[in-house]
């Protein structure tokens, strides 16, 4: 029988395959845009970046909280917040940047199971792209 993954495991694989496909569907032929200062790389050396942060788990795999950045925008200047809030509202319509810091203060409780079905659905989206 398969050892059960533990709960800190299992946020970790749907960290990683949920980044996966944030970059990939954001690449064209491989190549990614950051979201914050426009710099073009490789998807690979590329990052997910959260607008509200990892720790609020109800934004935490959200798909328009979450937008590719390059290292230097995501760790070494801390995400770009405001910059980051100011294109989800060019690119997602006025009102995102608000809408998910709101959404970002529900405290939501996930299953294992819930979070081992999104590892399901987003490896077969990463597989279809
Ligand atoms: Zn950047």
């Amino acid at each position: 029988m398969a050892k059960k993954l533990t709960r800190s495991k299992l946020v970790k694989q749907l960290d990683t395959i949920f980044s996966t496909y944030i970059r990939r569907k954001n690449s064209v032929n491989d190549i990614a845009t950051c979201f914050t200062c426009g710099k073009e790389d490789h998807y690979k050396k590329l990052q997910n970046g959260h607008f509200q942060s990892r720790r609020h788990y109800s934004t935490r795999w959200d798909e328009t909280n979450c937008q590719v950045q390059c290292a230097g925008c995501n760790v070494f200047k801390f995400g770009e917040q405001f910059i980051f809030s100011q294109n989800l509202d060019i690119k997602f319509g006025e009102g995102t940047a608000r809408r998910l810091h709101i959404k970002a203060q529900k405290i939501i409780k996930l299953s294992d199971a819930e979070i081992i079905e999104m590892i399901k659905r987003y490896k077969t989206f990463v597989d279809k792209i």
